[in-house]
């Protein structure tokens, strides 16, 4: 059996001041003026690789108000700056998309709500060849995988 190449990504908390840049250009040239709510969740992002939930960026910007981080998370996600991503028990978070669109995927422990970003060329390859085959204009994809991490499967196993 070949090695599966996973590689566990860095990206979680990969701070980025180039992205915040982007972004700002990007909501720019859309007709939006900086500052407020969505400045500090725009801000957050670039200095945050991983997903965040609503809840959490709420919490993080000393509550601003959850319908404006809503309003905001909705914004940047219209502009392609942010995606959706499934939270397993959390519910949805959202993450950052960079311009060149280098991307990673999630492993979601649904007993601690712990959550690890992973990378795979081989798993890149097998949706490009299925988006080629539909016929399907593919413009995107999220994947997670759900289940238990190491450490709760062990203390599931230990309980029993
Ligand atoms: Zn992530
Ligand atoms: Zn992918």
């Amino acid at each position: 059996m070949s090695p599966i190449p996973v590689l566990v990504s860095r990206a979680m908390g990969a701070n980025d001041p180039a992205w915040a840049e982007y972004a700002e250009a990007i909501l720019r040239d859309a007709g939006y003026r900086s500052g407020g709510a969505r400045r500090q969740v725009l801000d957050l992002f670039a200095e945050q690789g991983c997903a965040l939930s609503p809840l959490a960026i709420d919490e993080r910007l000393g509550g601003v108000g959850r319908a404006s981080v809503y309003r905001a998370l909705d914004q940047l996600a219209e502009l392609g700056l942010v995606q959706r991503v499934d939270l397993g028990t959390e519910g949805a978070g959202y993450e950052r998309l960079e311009p060149g669109g280098h991307h990673h995927h999630h492993l979601v422990c649904e007993s601690c709500g712990c959550l690890v970003a992973f990378e795979s060329e081989r798993l890149e390859r097998a949706i490009a060849a299925v988006s080629e085959l539909s016929e399907f204009e593919v413009r995107g994809h999220d994947v997670t995988l759900r289940g238990d991490c190491a450490r709760c499967a062990k203390e599931a196993g230990r309980s029993a």
